[in-house]
């Protein structure tokens, strides 16, 4: 076998890729030719030396990937958390009701001042009530003027039981005479205040 051919059979011959007698025609002149010999050494030196690195390079390829991978889970998490609340807000929280989509009326039933809400847009009303508070008197004590009343739109959902559409929101005519408690009707356009003087408007 010539030099030549030896040293291009080398990497193939290092590699373990060729036929057996070939190889053992390169085995053969690597005994016999001290020039191949020398270079075959210099190679597996090299190539010694060099795996190392190739190891750590095949180790930061995996972080890499493992680090994509998180970042893929961490992104879909995010998604996740996005719709449960995007489904929390169209069920359970709502948007405050626009005055076209809801009819409201009032009554006086014996001592009672009732209020009618009926959702007119399809959706189900949940509706809030809280009360309202006045400025702190002199004992620092924030006194009840009042009741806030927000009627939210939602989805109707299977689980929440909130098909319902229409709402009757109740207090004693007292609250208004004799204690000067306003109803707030609090919509996404404006606020519907009844008053002292106005709640039995409908009535006069
Ligand atoms: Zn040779």
């Amino acid at each position: 076998m010539k030099c030549h051919i030896a040293q291009d059979l080398m990497p193939s011959y290092m590699d373990g890729l060729l036929s057996r007698e070939t190889e053992q025609d390169v085995r053969q002149h690597l005994e016999e030719c001290e020039g191949c010999r020398s270079l075959h050494a210099k190679l597996s030196a090299s190539i010694d030396t060099a795996k190392p690195h190739a190891a750590k390079k095949e180790i930061d390829f995996l972080k890499k990937v493992r680090r994509k991978i998180t970042k893929k889970v961490a992104a879909a998490f995010a998604v996740f958390i996005l719709i449960v609340a995007l489904l929390t807000y169209l069920f359970a929280i709502g948007s405050t009701v626009s005055k076209q989509d809801l009819v409201y009326t009032t009554s006086i039933v014996g001592d009672t001042w009732e209020m009618n809400l009926e959702l007119t847009n399809g959706k189900a009303l949940l509706v809030h009530t809280e009360p309202i508070y006045g400025d702190k008197d002199d004992k620092g004590f924030k006194p009840i003027v009042g009741v806030l009343v927000t009627p939210r739109e939602l989805l109707p959902s299977p689980i929440l039981e909130s098909g319902n559409s229409s709402f009757m929101y109740g207090t004693t005519i007292d609250s208004f005479t004799k204690y000067n408690h306003k109803v707030v009707l609090r919509l996404a356009d404006c606020d519907v205040v009844f008053t002292p003087s106005n709640y039995d408007a409908q009535q006069r």
